[in-house]
């Protein structure tokens, strides 16, 4: 049985790109900690930190994203957020405005019945969307 992380980096190694200890290790972290991270968080990560420079995790985050295998979120290049994109866990989120926190939604996708009903009716397979709620946050309201 194959490890989630060793199924993205097959995925990966798929899709052109070459096995290396930094591509591993940013994996590693995006799936531990399970939610969508800035490059900055991901920069100084501790697994990432001693590894490799932003610029080389810059880099590689642009290869994913190309890839679809991961997936940029947010209003700007300045406040993005990149997520895994990983086939059966989807999610969908919500993004603050003001001071660009993001979330997942906690309910289940409201789209799931079009997206099936989408796939039905044109023939497309592999559908997939990307959806983003956007507000001002708790903590912004005040
Ligand atoms: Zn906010
Ligand atoms: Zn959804």
């Amino acid at each position: 049985m194959l490890s989630k992380l060793d199924k993205v980096i097959d995925r990966c190694r798929a899709e052109g790109l070459r096995r290396t200890k930094a591509l591993e290790e940013l994996l590693a972290t995006l799936l531990e900690n399970n939610r969508p991270m800035t490059l900055a968080e991901m920069a100084e990560s501790p697994r990432l930190t001693n590894q490799c420079d932003k610029a080389t995790v810059f880099r590689l985050i642009q290869r994913l994203t190309d890839k679809a295998i991961l997936r940029r979120l947010g209003l700007h290049e300045r406040a993005a957020y990149f997520a895994l994109l990983l086939p059966g866990e989807h999610r969908d989120y919500l993004i603050c405005t003001n001071c660009g926190s993001i979330e997942s939604v906690n309910a289940p996708c409201p789209v799931y019945e079009l997206e099936k009903e989408i796939q039905f009716t044109t023939g497309y397979k592999n559908l997939y969307h990307e959806l983003e709620f956007f507000g001002t946050c708790p903590a912004c309201s005040i």
